[in-house]
């Protein structure tokens, strides 16, 4: 069973949210749990956490089907002790907020060296940072997002996932996310169905397909190997159809939330009928 979704506004509150994934005929969605641009967020009301509760429980979304994304400003492999308290902080609300909400998984982007530390000391700085925020909370797994290795960014090679993994004590509530444009930035090639297996066969290799825990499906603007984010609707960019085909059909992909982070909201519902198609079609 694939879960299909894409990362849907909470504009008007994250209950909203909800009822915006059930419009484009998606069984799993993403959202930010606060505004994922700013460093503080008013608590959420107990209304709103009643509100959302119902409305995923009316909806049949269970909390594996539900893929929060923290926000952009946190990087909880800050250099320094400022940006790194800071950034902790906000990444142990982030975790409450989804403790709240009944939410089991958090999805974030590991951090930046910002080029004052090495790569190996930013790795173990976002390690601590996830076992620091894991000993206050319960039931909600970090989920480590690959990135298209931007700037100072980690986590782009799937050997970075495997270190922090390593290094975190609670190994059941660590898992990671591969987002298909920032693999394919990244130098994971993704063109043909072929490159696509190899690239889950490396994941597995490396990290351990048993810590795949959801997907984020995105074409890209940007060259392989690039190292450059930019996101595109399937089929449109440069990886092209045949990797969601692939993806679709794959049973390593069941069972964890696949949600789209393509440019075009309004083809949405196109989009998440036809890789539905594709997992039928198989
Ligand atoms: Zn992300
Ligand atoms: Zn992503």
């Amino acid at each position: 069973m694939k879960y299909l979704g894409a990362h849907v506004s909470a504009a008007g509150g994250v209950d909203q949210a909800v009822s915006r994934a059930v419009e484009i005929g998606a069984n799993a969605f993403a959202l930010f749990t606060k505004n994922q641009r700013q460093w503080r967020a008013k608590p959420l009301e107990d209304a709103t956490i009643e509100a959302f509760r119902a409305s995923c429980e009316r909806h049949g979304f269970g909390s594996g089907q539900i893929l929060p994304h923290d926000s952009y400003l946190i990087n909880l492999g800050h250099p320094e002790a400022e940006g790194l308290a800071k950034s902790r902080a906000a990444f142990l609300d982030e975790m409450q907020r989804c403790e709240q909400l009944g939410l089991s998984l958090l999805n974030f982007h590991p951090g930046s060296h910002l080029r004052k530390i090495d790569e190996g000391d930013c790795l173990a700085r976002i390690a601590e940072s996830i076992d620091l925020a894991l000993a206050e909370t319960r039931g909600v797994t970090a989920v480590i997002e690959n990135t298209a290795g931007q700037g100072s960014n980690l986590g782009w090679r799937f050997e970075q996932l495997a270190e922090i993994i390593a290094r975190v004590d609670d190994k059941a509530r660590v898992g990671v996310c591969i987002d298909t444009c920032h693999a394919f930035a990244a130098g994971y090639d993704l063109r043909t169905a072929e490159a696509t297996t190899a690239m889950l066969d490396e994941l597995d290799r490396v990290v351990g397909i048993e810590y795949l825990r959801g997907m984020h499906l995105n074409d890209a603007k940007s060259e392989l190997g690039s190292r450059v984010d930019r996101h595109h609707s399937l089929g449109r960019g440069n990886i092209g159809l045949e990797c969601f085909t692939t993806l679709m059909r794959d049973p390593r992909t069941d069972g964890i939330p696949m949600v789209l982070e393509t440019i075009e909201p309004t083809i949405w519902p196109d989009e998440i009928a036809w890789l539905r198609a594709q997992e039928e079609a198989a």
